[in-house]
């Protein structure tokens, strides 16, 4: 695995156990082959700090760039969870999976469609690999998040409700990832699934 991430702080602690754990977080998620493949296809990782409080990371697909707002950051676990976020968008740009009309500044239905998709990824991902972590705080706070887009997905589009579901049953070294997202509608009846085959 080669030498992803950049710290672009020097001096500062706090960003020196980001950096840290976040090439921990890399080893344990590089034991999965399938997602190894993607994190070689990541070109760097940036720590960064950035004036406003409210962005925590991005993702940069041309460049298949992550950034890692250090400064904007309180604990471990929640760093780990903003990797795994922006490796998640990074996971679906890659194969494919992305709805091209998604804008980070428009908070439409391709917006919440694609949040929705990476913190699901990054929580499942989060529970099967990090659960050794204080996970339980941020694994609340995304889960109330993603209800929360839900609900405004709902309102935009009037009648759909998503619902998602995961199958990580054939998860282990020789197999492939498989995740499964059913969306519903308001009466609880499947209308498309789609597959992805990590
Ligand atoms: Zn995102």
């Amino acid at each position: 695995m080669k030498r992803l991430i950049c710290l672009l702080i020097k001096n500062c602690t706090w960003d020196g156990k980001v950096e840290r754990e976040l090439n921990y977080t890399i080893q344990k998620l590089a034991v999965v082959p399938e997602l190894n493949e993607y994190l070689n296809s990541i070109k760097s990782i940036e720590l960064r700090h950035f004036k406003d409080s409210s962005l925590l990371g991005s993702y940069i697909p041309p460049q298949k760039k992550i950034v890692i707002y250090t400064n904007n950051i309180k604990s471990i676990e929640r760093a780990i969870f903003v990797f795994l976020h922006e490796f998640a968008h990074h996971i679906f740009v890659t194969s494919n999976n992305f709805d091209s009309s998604y804008n980070e500044n428009i908070r439409n239905s391709a917006y919440l469609r694609e949040e929705i998709k990476a913190d699901s990824l990054a929580l499942q991902l989060l529970n099967k690999h990090f659960s050794d972590y204080h996970i339980k705080k941020v694994v609340k706070i995304i889960t109330n998040g993603i209800e929360c887009m839900e609900e405004q997905l709902k309102e935009i589009s009037n009648q759909w409700v998503c619902h998602w579901n995961y199958n990580f049953a054939t998860y282990s070294t020789n197999s492939s990832v498989n995740y499964t997202v059913h969306w519903m509608n308001v009466r609880n009846e499947v209308v498309s699934t789609e597959n992805y085959v990590l």
